[in-house]
């Protein structure tokens, strides 16, 4: 996949999907990084420079040995969201946040079951909570790594939540549904045990999730439709 080039409007959109982190109730003051893939490395969020100062010229460029230019040092996390490019070749953007109630789920060290069936947002039957490591380190990373799978998210426990999608709008996205499930699930948790989906209703989700919002000319034919279709009247 080709992966665009370090331009100012590259920059604009990384700090136009940070600056959306506040305005969706993911994370506050300067908590959270966001980062592109670009054709030499990625670009990356500042560290503790607030959502609403950042520049064009704060973004800082980094490749993938972890080293970067420039006159700004990169979010601290920048070695999770480096081990990520490196791990998933699919990956263009990493968004981190200490989003409310997926901090609150992590900070009891558990990670999100098939409680409902959007789990498959993230590209499994779950997405997993890395146990606790210091922020900022090369120990978080590799926890996180592990706990990521061959998922696009996961939770960090005493911390927060990680996502990666092949766009920032994609990795933006997949961090809000993640909030958005540990909100469903912590309130189900409130009540009483929810029940998990079975590995084979899973397995039938993740295969119509293929094809979920693709109109019929877009469709990979291997999958079968998300759902079953109308009869199109001439
Ligand atoms: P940075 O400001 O260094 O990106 O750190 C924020 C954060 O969330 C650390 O985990
Ligand atoms: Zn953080």
């Amino acid at each position: 996949m080709p992966f665009p080039t370090d331009t100012p409007a590259l920059r604009r959109e990384i700090i136009e999907t940070a600056r959306a982190l506040p305005i969706k109730g993911l994370t506050k003051g300067t908590s959270g990084n966001v980062s592109a893939r670009t054709a030499d490395g990625f670009l990356v969020t500042p560290s503790g420079i607030p959502y609403a100062d950042l520049t064009e010229e704060l973004i800082v460029a980094m490749d993938l040995a972890g080293t970067y230019s420039g006159d700004t040092l990169p979010s601290s996390e920048w070695r999770m969201h480096m081990d990520i490019y490196k791990a998933k070749p699919e990956a263009g953007a990493v968004v981190h946040c200490h989003s409310p109630r997926a901090t609150a789920l992590a900070c009891l060290n558990r990670g999100i079951p098939a409680f409902h069936y959007m789990v498959a947002l993230a590209g499994g039957d779950r997405i997993d909570c890395a146990p606790y490591a210091t922020f900022g380190t090369a120990a978080l990373s590799e926890v996180m790594i592990a706990a990521l799978g061959d998922r696009s998210a996961c939770l960090l426990a005493n911390h927060g939540q990680i996502a990666c999608g092949a766009t920032l709008k994609k990795a933006l996205g997949v961090a809000d549904g993640v909030e958005e499930l540990a909100d469903q699930y912590l309130s189900a948790l409130s009540v009483g045990e929810p029940d998990i989906l079975g590995e084979t209703e899973m397995t039938e989700i993740l295969r119509k999730f293929k094809n979920y919002g693709k109109q019929p000319d877009e469709m990979d034919a291997a999958h079968g439709a998300a759902f079953d279709l109308p009869v199109r009247r001439a």
